[in-house]
This record gives structure tokens, C-alpha cells and sequence, in this order.
């Protein structure tokens, strides 16, 4: 055979990426995990931290389903990686809370809630909008501007810096071979797999997954598969430390494990510009302060912007190339909260398991419904 011994090569060193290398190398697959390299566009270096399920899913349940899925898994990959890496991605899942600060968010936020809670089905979705007082115990230091707040025990939150590190350590000690500075330029069928190209250099393999973020479309192209990705630029902040104050995190503002608030966050269609904007910023200060006012007396420590991996719908994208089979790609917005489910459900279908029927309205066909009919 000429795969090189790699059973699978994983394009992509992100969240995504790395949690479904990491989750076929536990499976006992030899896996190589590609990247391009630091200077690379990446999502998971500059996101928020939520492991999140309120909210998600308005139209299509099988995504608040696969989120919830993703969610309650979350305890035992945290776990997991915590024995396999020897590092604590500070997982915590005692809820979140969901808070409006003006009467027309607040009725938004109650009938997107009820729509998604009555499409669920039998889906266990569970949401209750506090009063004060439960909310200013779970959020101390709370404003009166905050209108209403509903709270989910789905939520939680993780430190996405350690989590990213954690799942490239767990990669390579449970067998995985990671390639740093690799951009694939094309990806060719070979009588045993596929054949990758990077620069002057090739690698062969049996199987292919392509999670490479805002540079997937362009590869899934390359196997016939039309699945566009756009940039959605965020902006975030974060405050100096303090003592142990939220005991869950807010759409607004989280806790980190060390101490500091992080504030978010904005949605800017700003093409490629990874670029901070003051008068955004300013926005999200005055939310996250209308909120908590206290927050006037702390110093920003530093502000930051990513680039999300937005699809046309906003739905995740799992799909496997028509013309070159062993290909398949996987693209979502929200990699902190699928890690689990990227780690420990999709590996099995890259393994040569159909697609879950649930997951089946994920697949590329949608954006072309013409052709797909
Ligand atoms: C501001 C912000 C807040 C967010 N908050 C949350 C949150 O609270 N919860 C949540 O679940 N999600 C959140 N997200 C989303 C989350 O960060 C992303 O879903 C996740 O990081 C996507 O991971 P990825 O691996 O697909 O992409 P990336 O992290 O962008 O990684 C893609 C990788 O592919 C590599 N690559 C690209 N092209 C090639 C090539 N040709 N060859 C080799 N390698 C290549 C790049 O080097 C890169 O490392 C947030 C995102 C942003 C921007």
C-alpha cells in the first residue's frame, strides 16, 4: 500500500480539526494532522469559550440536537483529555445565562426560545427566565439595565486556548503525527488513496477530512464538494484579574479560570480584516457595562479580533466528496461546543460509518438545491 501508513491525513489544526484527528488517533487510526502554520486565519485562537446550546437552532433542531448531544458529552472529553494530556481545559458546566438589556431583546430572545423549545420534539431543551434574585446569585454584581435572563443547565464554558493545546497533546500521545507549516494545495486519488500536495512536498494516504476552517471551501472544491465558508469577524476583550465572582457564564461576560472577565462580543462582516475597531469595542463596553456596571472600575487588559467560519445557513457542513470517496469535510461557527461530538461521534463516520441520518441535512447538497433535485 502506498498510503505512507497514514490511514488518514486531517487538514486543519484548528479546534475542528485537531478534535476529529484526536478523536480517530484514540480509535487506534494512524493519523496525520496537516496545518498551515501560525500565521494562518484561526478562529480557534480568538473565540469566546462558551460550550453553548441556548439559542442554537432556530429552523433546523438537528442542530440543537447536535449541539445538546455535543454538551452532555462535554464532561467526559474534558476528562478524557485531562488523563490523555495531563491538561485541565477548565470545563465548567453549571449553566449559562442568556441576558437582554432592552424590552425589545428580551421579547426576541422569549419567542427564538419558544420556537426552538417547540420544534424540539422530544429533545430534552431546558430554559427558564430567572427571577432577579436567582440571577444576581448566579451573577453578582448585576445592573439595572438587564431586562430579563433565562438560564439553561446545557451551558457551560472551557478555556479554548488550552483546549486547542490539550487536543494536540492527546493527538500526539495517542499516535497522531502533527505537521506544522503544511498548506495543502491539492489533493489528488491514487490507486491506493490519495495523494496530498503541499509546496514541492507529498503525502499519501488512505483517507481524507478536511477541517480548515475558512480554507476549506476551497479544498472541498477540489474533490467536488461546494461548501463556502465566509469570514465573520469578532471582537472580544478582556479585563485585569479579580476573585471568583460569576458562578456561570453570561452571553455577555464569562470569568476565565485566572480570574479575568472576558467581555464579547460583535458579528462584523468585514471580509478578511482581522483588524480591532475602537467604536466596536465601545459598543460591546457598553453592553457588558450596562450589565454589570462594576465592570467601570477594571482595566482592559487586552482586546483581540477572529474571524469566524461562517456557512450560508449558519449550520455546520459534514458531507463526503461524490467524486472522491474517503474525502470528507467538516466546517461549523461553533467548534468550542461541537469538540466533543467532533471528537467522539464524527470519527466514525470518517471510519467508514454512514452518516447518522440526524446529521444528514448537514450535507453540502443543500446549498444547491437545483442540482440536488
Ligand atoms: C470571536 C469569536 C467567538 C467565538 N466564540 C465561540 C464560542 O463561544 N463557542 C464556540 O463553540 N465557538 C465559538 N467561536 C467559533 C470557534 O472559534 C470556531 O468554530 C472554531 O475555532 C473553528 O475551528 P476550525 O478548526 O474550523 O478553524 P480554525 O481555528 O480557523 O482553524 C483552521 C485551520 O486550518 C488550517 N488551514 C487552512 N487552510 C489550510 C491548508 N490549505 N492546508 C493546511 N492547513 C490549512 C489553518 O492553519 C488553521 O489552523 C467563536 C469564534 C470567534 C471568531
Amino acid at each position: 500500500m502506498s498510503t505512507n501508513g497514514n490511514d488518514v491525513a486531517v487538514i486543519g489544526g484548528g479546534l475542528v480539526g485537531a478534535s476529529i484527528a484526536y478523536g480517530l488517533a484514540r480509535k487506534g487510526s494512524r493519523v496525520v494532522l496537516l496545518d498551515e502554520g501560525d500565521i494562518a486565519l484561526r478562529a480557534s485562537r480568538g473565540n469566546f469559550g462558551l460550550v453553548w446550546v441556548q439559542g442554537k437552532g432556530r429552523g433546523r433542531p438537528e442542530y440543537a440536537q447536535w449541539s445538546l448531544r455535543s454538551a452532555t458529552l462535554w464532561s467526559a472529553f474534558a476528562a478524557e483529555l485531562a488523563e490523555v494530556s495531563g491538561l485541565d481545559v477548565q470545563h465548567e458546566n453549571k449553566g449559562g445565562v442568556l441576558l437582554t438589556l432592552s424590552e425589545a431583546e428580551d421579547r426576541q430572545v422569549r419567542a427564538l426560545l419558544a420556537e426552538i423549545g417547540s420544534s424540539a420534539g422530544n429533545m430534552r431543551y431546558e430554559y427558564e427566565f430567572l427571577p432577579r434574585a436567582r440571577l444576581e446569585k448566579l451573577l453578582p454584581g448585576l445592573g439595572p439595565g438587564v431586562i430579563s435572563g433565562s438560564y439553561s443547565p446545557h451551558d457551560g464554558h472551557a478555556n479554548p486556548l488550552i483546549l486547542l493545546r490539550a487536543l494536540h497533546r492527546a493527538f500526539v500521545r495517542s499516535g497522531g503525527r502533527y505537521r506544522p507549516n503544511y498548506t495543502v494545495d491539492s489533493i489528488r486519488g491514487n490507486a491506493d488513496g490519495y495523494r496530498i500536495e503541499a509546496g514541492g512536498e507529498a503525502l499519501e494516504c488512505g483517507r481524507v477530512v478536511i477541517a480548515a476552517g475558512l480554507g476549506s471551501g476551497r479544498l472541498a472544491a477540489l474533490v467536488g464538494l461546494d461548501a463556502p465558508t465566509v469570514p465573520v469577524r469578532g471582537q472580544l476583550m478582556v479585563t485585569e484579574r479579580i476573585a471568583p465572582l460569576f458562578k456561570v457564564p453570561s452571553n455577555l461576560v464569562r470569568q476565565t479560570g485566572e480570574g479575568g472577565l472576558q467581555l464579547g462580543y460583535t458579528a462584523e462582516n468585514a471580509g478578511y480584516d482581522t483588524g480591532v475597531r475602537s467604536d466596536m469595542l465601545r459598543d460591546i463596553a457598553w453592553r457588558c457595562r450596562t450589565a454589570f456596571p462594576f465592570l467601570d472600575r477594571l482595566r482592559v487588559l487586552r482586546t483581540w479580533s477572529a474571524l469566524r467560519i461562517m456557512t450560508p445557513d449558519g449550520f455546520p457542513v459534514y458531507d463526503e466528496s461524490p467524486t472522491h470517496p474517503g474525502v470528507y469535510v467538516a466546517a461549523c461557527h461553533s467548534g468550542v461546543t461541537l469538540a466533543a461530538v467532533h471528537a467522539f461521534v464524527i470519527p466514525d463516520w470518517v471510519s467508514g460509518r454512514p452518516l447518522a441520518p440526524e446529521l444528514g441535512c448537514f450535507r453540502t447538497e443543500r446549498f444547491n438545491v437545483q442540482e440536488a433535485a
